[in-house]
């Protein structure tokens, strides 16, 4: 299971509902040098974090 993000754990709240999203995964942007982390709330809103 690699669903326990160690850096990941960023204060994140859905823009939607306010709970707090579950992380999914993380993506490189080599474009940006820059990682995307990918959140879904039980709402089902999609939320991200963008950060170097
Ligand atoms: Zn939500």
């Amino acid at each position: 299971m690699e669903n326990q993000p160690s850096q990941a754990s960023i204060a994140l709240t859905c823009s939607d509902c306010g709970r707090r999203p579950k992380f999914v995964t993380s993506i490189l942007v080599p474009r940006t040098a820059r990682t995307i982390r990918l959140f879904t709330c039980e709402c089902g809103k999609r939320n991200w974090i963008e950060s170097e």
